[in-house]
């Protein structure tokens, strides 16, 4: 942007801005209708026990039906919904859709429901999910929220005392994306979480390099010591599930047990369904 670049320049790159503005401006507004009109949709997708390879529970996974744009992935609104504070608003439509959800599936199955650090600065946070759960009638124990790293490193005392608060009604709680962020170990066994979620890029290279497996294993270890669980994220072929297991890997997620799906398509029969227990 020198002086000699000329005029020119500057109006290409002021058009160019004001245009980006202008896109985000109406995304903004968009999202904010979207949330008034429920526009808003919550997929679930399934996790397993590896070991016996039941289906455990579902992650519950926003996405945004726009009238003109179709299915929004969550990667292309939560940073904008975080930015504008809509992520509160957003996050409790997911939590209430959520708990509302499997309160209907069978008591065995979990349901996960991801929470933005921005829900964290809400000083009415605790008493919105005990809402959320109470006007489900879903049992605290089968709810777990998973957080990321970002959460530790503000605000660690008060989250930590919240957390607390969480466990002490039986939430459980997940450590999401571990490995992408700024990992000090020592937030693990700061923190009371029940379960570590391997982010899926370490499962991606799990078959041609040989580093993930020493990685994979030293989380597996370490997390046994600090009594916690470990889900291997994005698990998409059986080769990679093999090898998750013998590396002791607890829980896995990921296509090669299904993709996200509403509400209206989950498969609720097999193992652990009503019919099938009401039969017996
Ligand atoms: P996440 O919480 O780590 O969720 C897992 C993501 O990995 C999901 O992407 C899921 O569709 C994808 N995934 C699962 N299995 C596989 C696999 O085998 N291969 C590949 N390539 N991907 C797989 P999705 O649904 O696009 O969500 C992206 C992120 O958006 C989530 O990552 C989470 O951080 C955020 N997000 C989604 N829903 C919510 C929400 O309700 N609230 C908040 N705050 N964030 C959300
Ligand atoms: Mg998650
Ligand atoms: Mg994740
Ligand atoms: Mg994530």
């Amino acid at each position: 942007r020198s002086k000699s670049a000329g005029r020119n320049c500057f109006t290409i790159y002021d058009e160019a801005m004001s245009a980006e503005l202008e896109a985000r401006n109406t995304l903004e507004g968009d999202l904010r209708d979207a949330i008034a009109r429920c526009q808003l949709e919550v997929h679930y997708q399934p996790f397993m026990d590896a070991g016996t390879g039941a289906r455990r529970g579902f992650e519950a996974l926003v996405r945004w039906r726009h009238p003109v744009r179709g299915l929004i992935p969550p990667d292309q609104f939560i940073a904008l919904a975080e930015e504008t504070g809509l992520i509160v608003p957003l996050g409790e439509f997911v939590l209430r859709r959520a708990c509302a959800d499997a309160a209907s599936w069978p008591s065995d199955l979990m349901v996960a429901v991801n929470l933005s650090p921005i829900q964290f600065k809400e000083a009415d946070l605790f008493d919105v999910i005990c809402a959320a759960l109470h006007d489900s009638g879903l049992s605290p124990q089968r709810l777990e929220i998973e957080i990321t790293e970002s959460v530790l490193l503000e605000r660690g005392a008060e989250n930590h005392a919240f957390m607390e608060r969480l466990k002490g009604i039986g939430i459980e709680l997940a450590l999401d994306d571990f490995g992408t962020g700024y990992s000090s170990l020592s937030y693990l066994t700061a923190f009371p979480f029940d379960k570590i979620k391997i982010d899926k890029s370490f499962i991606r290279s799990l078959t041609h390099q040989p580093r993930s497996s020493a990685i994979i294993s030293s989380i597996v270890t370490l997390a046994r010591g600090l009594d916690m669980a470990v889900t291997a994220e994005g698990v998409e072929t059986s080769e990679e599930f093999e090898r998750l297991k013998a590396l002791g890997v607890n829980f896995a997620q990921g296509y090669l047990f299904g993709r996200p799906r509403p509400i209206a398509e989950i498969e609720l029969d097999g193992p652990s369904s009503r019919s099938q227990r009401d039969a017996a």
